[in-house]
């Protein structure tokens, strides 16, 4: 090792392995590093990408073509490749979908980075003409996006399609779409000040597992997977009072240290009676509050039970927090942790019944102040009922995310074209070597089309020549449909994406390339290559996944 040292450098601070890369050759491993990341996701873009399979160290496999999962996954350990991780995990976090395009951006902003520097472009001129690319980009989609507000169903439901297209949960796509939209609509309120608010707190998700996916439903209030705990207890209730319970109706502990000695018949009786006593005392309390269902959090005595069907009154036992939470809205009623104190203003007030077949009760609150949805979703196995409840969710995320941000944009490349037009017209006002970032930035943008037509088996080239014209003679929303392979108005063809997640995308995309760009000095206390072999680490051996330490855990997936 050190070459510091033979070179008779006085001061030694790095470790035995520790290695050392400056300037230029730093910039390049990073990029190198980066790019390779954004490569690996960039053939699952678009409708027509390709899916992954992942195989963990533990053999599990997953097949998917959501960008941050596979990031996720390929449990990446070079600092440069996480950043670029972080910014499919920020775009998940702010938008909910677009991960793809940002860490794909990122890495094709890198690329051209690349190309400035060769031109003996300083970093940091590069970096200020992407931030500027960056923020006129962003004010231009501010210009570009049209209106959208709760009610116009059909144009969300273009923006939920969009965000299911590719995955598996495609399944039912148009049908799913409805059932997203009509959701979302359900728990969104106004704000005083006009804008829209969707109260995700409001909505529960159930999973059953027998009937197709296209059985799915949105339900009023909620669906319990309970059964009654007993078999003469009534199995539904119309217009009852229901009681939320936090307390067991058991019989009260004594102390754990007291025994109870029990020396002859009668006093076994009479304790028994006594127990009795207290069950009994208890179910009156609920009765008596005028209770006609009760669900309770806790357990329920088999006595009690007895007690509670010879008064007619429906009991749940055991039933899960987040269920009594969610009744909790559904019916405006309280959590009632001591049946001492328990009133009829405690209850709630809806209706009970039952789901045979699929043993769920169903309870829909009466009262004036009711709120709570229920999207009960089905599929065949349970395989498909994850898969379904992970696209659903997304698409949930991006339909919120746009009825609360009031702004869709075209999509199929259309967007980043009419971007990247914009942003060269801009360049001209930039002066000195910014001028030339900013069209590189533009450049990078146009990534987007051109990877959707290559991954549709389309020539790329001629695609985004056809876009270009397009957009030159005023086609705002001209993009690419990569299902009739033709350049079309994106509205027309149902390809409509949230404004927010555009903007989020490019900026958190400038943002990482713009870090990684500004590092010029990579101080590691190992060897920076983790590959595994002998070849040399650093630079000369950075090319492609050279640098890309933990790759392996990808097993033969690529
Ligand atoms: P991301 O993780 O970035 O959301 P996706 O694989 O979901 O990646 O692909 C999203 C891209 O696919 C967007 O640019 C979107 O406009 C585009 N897209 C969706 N449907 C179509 C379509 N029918 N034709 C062309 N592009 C489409
Ligand atoms: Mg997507």
């Amino acid at each position: 090792m050190s070459q510091r040292m033979q070179q008779g450098q006085p001061m030694i601070i790095m470790g035995e392995d520790a290695q050392r890369v400056k300037d230029q050759d730093a910039q390049e491993y990073n990029i190198q590093a980066a790019r390779a990341v954004s490569e690996a996701v960039q053939s699952t873009l678009g409708p027509k990408g390709m899916d992954k399979m992942l195989v963990d160290s533990m053999g599990d496999v997953t097949i998917t073509n959501d960008g941050v999962t596979i990031l996720q996954e390929m449990d990446i350990d070079n600092p440069t490749a996480e950043m670029i991780v972080e910014v499919a995990e920020t775009q998940e976090d702010e938008a909910g979908d677009g991960t793809t395009t940002a860490v794909a951006i990122a890495g094709e902003l890198l690329k051209n980075a690349e190309e400035l520097l060769e031109q003996d472009i300083h970093p940091t001129a590069a970096i200020r003409g992407f931030n500027l690319a960056s923020e006129e980009a962003r004010s231009e989609i501010g210009e570009i996006t049209q209106a959208v507000e709760p009610g116009e169903t059909e144009l969300l439901q273009k923006v939920a399609e969009t965000s299911m297209t590719g995955k598996s949960s495609e399944l039912d796509k148009e049908l799913l779409a409805e059932l997203v939209v009509k959701t979302v609509e359900a728990i969104t309120v106004e704000a005083n000040d006009g804008s829209y608010v969707v109260d995700l707190e409001n909505l529960n998700i159930e999973t059953q597992t027998g009937r197709a996916a296209a059985e799915s439903e949105l339900l009023n209030g909620a669906a319990i997977d309970k059964d009654p705990v007993h078999d003469d207890m009534p199995t539904a209730a119309a217009e009852a009072n229901i009681l939320l319970l936090n307390e067991p109706i058991e019989v009260e502990e004594t102390d754990v240290d007291t025994q109870v000695n029990i020396e002859s018949p009668d006093q076994l009786q009479q304790f028994l009676d006594q127990e009795e006593k207290q069950l009994k005392e208890k179910v009156e309390k609920i009765a008596d509050a005028g209770a006609d269902v009760v669900f309770c959090q806790k357990g329920i005595d088999d006595l009690a039970q007895h007690y509670l069907a010879k008064e007619d009154i429906l009991a749940v036992r055991r039933a899960k927090k987040s269920d009594v939470g969610f009744l909790k809205n559904v019916l405006e009623a309280s959590v009632v942790s001591d049946l001492d104190s328990v009133t009829e203003s405690d209850l709630g007030y809806g209706s009970v019944r039952r789901d045979g077949e699929d043993e769920l009760f169903y309870v829909e609150g009466l009262g004036s102040e009711t709120h709570g949805v229920t999207l009960l979703l089905r599929g065949s196995t349970d395989h498909v009922v994850d898969e379904l409840e992970r696209g659903i969710n997304d698409a949930i995320d991006v339909v919120s995310t746009t009825v609360s941000d009031g702004r869709v944009v075209a999509g199929g490349g259309a967007i980043e074209v009419e971007v990247a037009r914009r942003l060269r017209d801009y360049a001209d006002s930039v002066s000195g070597r910014e001028q030339l970032a900013v069209e590189a930035f533009a450049d990078a943008l146009e990534l987007v089309p051109r990877v959707l037509a290559e991954n549709a088996g389309l020539d790329s080239i001629d695609t985004l020549v056809n876009l270009r014209k397009a957009h030159e003679n005023g086609d705002a929303n001209a993009g690419l449909n990569v299902y009739s392979s033709d350049v079309e108005d994106s509205f027309d063809a149902g390809v409509v994406e949230p404004a927010h997640s555009k903007e989020q995308a490019i900026a958190s995309a400038a943002e990482a390339a713009n870090l990684v760009l500004k590092i010029d000095d990579i101080i590691a206390a190992d060897e920076l290559s983790t590959s595994g072999d002998d070849e040399e680490g650093g630079p000369g051996g950075a090319g492609g996944m050279g640098g890309m330490g933990g790759m392996g855990g990808m097993g033969g997936a690529m």
